[in-house]
């Protein structure tokens, strides 16, 4: 249960003084829908309101406060002209400009003959000094919340900064001190103040240096945020070492039936990375490994040689991927390299419903299954296995820690393998993972053809479908990946379609459109058009990002690759160049490109090298966005940011670790505080995991 002193920064935001419904969406759209999303929501710059001059000695071009006598109000004759009010101290005159004003109000405000204070910039206009619609307007005993420097924050359209600075206003009233989580030695040698001391100072900047991320009060919040990731994570780790595991050595029988059948030997990399795979699994601490290796490496005959080690062994395997269409996939490879050692997975995915999974569930029960692949589905309550023995979970950035937890709690002592394409530097790594063990598939198999990458404006869409017909008229088989719009499917959706109907003028029926709105069964007949060359050209968004593999595509077509993360091109380029053809890659873009822009595509056509690129990007865009956050499944910090705050992450991960080895269930005065602390963050599911949470 989350402390009580928490509840008031978990209420909604209308519950502020003054936010109605309509302020609500906004504010919930710049900073979330909670108060306590309003206090991370920091101030990107200021406007000091200090300088006080004299109307005569006003310098134009600057943001004054001013205090004034209202002598005049100039109604306009018609609506284009502005209305004008006159105002005036013992040095002279001024006007106040308001267009598409409200008389009634501005009366009301602005009374003739009474002293008001003014804010906002100067301008001169002529010979006389004016200002156009001041940013407030204040009694003079109401000076004091003027004279000074007002934070500004990100704002978003139709949310003005009056308004969300009001809000802010209310919102810092609601927090309490809360107990200090921190370690005392800690605080002593940053110099930091408490947690609430420092949220009201870091909403309070002085100068444009208290903005910095490397002030002690943000320093202190980003500590906070990173400990929380870092102690969940050390939970998570703590729970599943708890959990002890049962050695598991296979005697190779399955294993070497399905690699005499390979029509390849595995690379040196892979070699390695099942010794190390099956040294886990031979120890009697559960595995939690996570295998890295770039798009096309070979993962998947890795996972499935880990997984009959498990069935050698008596037991169950299980593979999940993120998407039907992937789960599909590895189904279709999985079963078909199996089958040399006579074993027929079974497939549980959303889809699979009544009748049909009933009958799953009890092969997987009874362990009739032996092997399974699937998404999620696998892991739902009543599910059961016989005895799981192995469980891999590809592309994993798209799940969540908790999942892995849910799934480990399936068999006696499951042991995890984790696989990602995507090159994750060390310290992001952290941040996700924890400590996992981490296997790298460093070499790519034998025999690959080097991807052709060219850069192309967008303009000459034409040239690209000549070249793209030419393509298809010698047997090639392309994708054509729209970009995403927005933050919404169905505008990807429809700019997906909007281009297959286009193309389909020029190529006719021998193209297909898959997205993610499509049904399941529409998208695999789809998918499978495309792989048995019923259809030459497919036109895709995002979807086909991960693990979509059709060897015999040698073209892929990009649009708008600008708006794309470097990480995430990279995937869908190991869409192609998988098969023995040679294979070509457009990157299609907006005529102008920026500097930036420039520069990452470029790295993409000079190098195909995943962490070469991770890198080159890490450099180009900061650490905060390496993996277009969209679906990266990192966690976001709101206050913390790996790359200024690495140090941190370091203090943090080892902060955590001794927590937990002295104060294993968070039951200490201080393990009681950083229940707080998880709680703030969020990271309940982490405190549901401490025996006494
Ligand atoms: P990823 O790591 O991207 O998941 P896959 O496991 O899908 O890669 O493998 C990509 C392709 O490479 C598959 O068609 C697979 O059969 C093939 N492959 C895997 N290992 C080797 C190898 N050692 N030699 C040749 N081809 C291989
Ligand atoms: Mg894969």
């Amino acid at each position: 249960m989350r402390p009580e002193s928490l509840f008031p920064l978990f209420r909604a935001v209308t519950t502020l003084k003054g936010v109605g419904a309509r302020t609500a969406t906004l504010i919930e759209k710049v900073a979330g829908p909670h108060v306590v999303d309003l206090l991370w929501h920091l101030p990107s710059d200021i406007i000091d309101r200090r300088y006080t001059p004299k109307i005569a000695d006003a310098e134009p071009d600057t943001i004054a406060t001013i205090t004034v006598r209202v002598t005049q109000h100039y109604k306009p004759h018609n609506q284009r002209q502005p209305y004008k009010i006159t105002v005036m101290d013992d040095t002279g005159a001024m006007s106040l400009i308001f267009f598409r004003a409200r008389p009634d109000y501005l009366l009301k405000t602005l009374p003739e003959g009474e002293v008001r204070v003014i804010s906002g910039k100067v301008e001169k206009f002529g010979d006389t000094l004016q200002m156009t619609h001041p940013d407030h307007i204040v009694t003079e005993d109401n000076m004091e919340s003027l004279n000074k420097v007002e934070p500004v924050y990100p704002l978003t359209a139709g949310l003005s900064l009056k308004v969300l600075g009001k809000t802010m206003r209310a919102a810092l009233e609601v927090p309490e001190a809360l107990p200090e989580w921190l370690d005392p030695a800690l605080i002593d040698r940053e110099k930091w103040a408490t947690w609430h001391e420092a949220l009201l100072a870091v909403h309070a900047p002085e100068s444009t240096n208290d903005l910095s991320v490397q002030t002690p009060p943000h320093r202190r919040l980003a500590y906070d945020e990173l400990l929380a990731n870092q102690l969940a994570l050390a939970i998570v780790r703590a729970q599943m070492k708890r959990l002890k595991g049962v050695p598991l050595k296979g005697d190779g029988s399955l294993r070497n039936k399905v690699l005499a059948a390979l029509p390849f030997s595995l690379t040196n990399s892979q070699n390695l990375t099942l010794s190390e795979i099956d040294a886990d699994l031979a120890a009697d601490h559960r595995m939690l490994r996570l295998l890295q290796g770039d798009v096309g490496s070979g993962k998947t005959i890795v996972a499935l040689l880990a997984m009959l080690s498990a069935v050698e062994a008596g037991g169950q395997a299980v593979i999940m991927a993120p998407t039907e269409i992937l789960s599909r996939q590895h189904m279709a490879t999985i079963s078909q390299m199996a089958e040399a050692a006579g074993i027929q997975p079974v497939l549980l995915t959303g889809r699979e419903r009544g009748k049909k999974r009933d009958e799953i569930l009890d092969k997987l029960k009874t362990g009739a299954a032996r092997l399974a692949v699937g998404t999620h589905a696998l892991f739902q309550d009543d599910v059961e296995y016989h005895d799981l023995r192995v469980a891999v979970i590809d592309e994993q950035h798209r799940f969540g820690v908790h999942q892995r937890l849910t799934l480990a709690a399936k068999g006696r002592a499951v042991d995890v393998l984790v696989m990602t394409a995507t090159p994750i530097p060390r310290t992001l790594m952290l941040t996700a993972y924890g400590d996992m063990d981490v296997s790298r598939l460093t070499e790519k198999p034998a025999g690959r053809k080097p991807i052709q990458t060219v850069l192309i404006s967008n303009d000459r869409l034409d040239e690209v479908v000549h070249a793209v017909g030419r393509a298809v008229n010698s047997n090639a088989r392309v994708y054509w990946v729209c970009p995403i719009i927005e933050e919404s499917e169905t505008l990807d959706m429809a700019a997906a379609e909007l281009r297959y109907d286009h193309l389909k003028a020029t190529f006719g029926e021998r193209i297909g459109l898959v997205h993610g709105r499509l049904k399941g069964a529409e998208k695999d007949a789809v998918m499978s058009a495309f792989k048995d060359g019923e259809i030459d050209i497919l036109v895709a968004t995002t979807v086909i990002e991960v693990g979509v593999d059709v060897p015999e595509a040698s073209v892929m077509v990009i649009e708008h690759a600008e708006r794309f993360g470097l990480a995430q091109l990279h995937q869908l380029r190991g869409r192609i160049g998988r098969g023995s053809e040679k294979s070509t890659c457009l990157l299609m873009h907006v005529g102008h490109l920026g500097e930036i822009a420039k520069a990452r595509l470029t790295t993409m056509r000079k190098t195909d090298d995943g962490f070469v690129i991770a890198e080159r990007d890490l450099e180009l865009r900061g650490a905060g966005e390496l993996l277009g956050t969209r679906q990266s499944g990192l966690p976001e910090f709101r206050l913390a940011n790996i790359a200024d705050h690495g140090d941190l992450l370091q203090i943090a991960r080892d902060d955590a670790e001794v927590v937990l080895n002295i104060d294993p269930e968070l039951q200490s005065i201080r393990g009681q505080a950083l229940r707080h602390l998880l709680y703030l963050f969020e990271r309940d599911a982490a405190v549901k995991n401490l025996r006494s949470g």
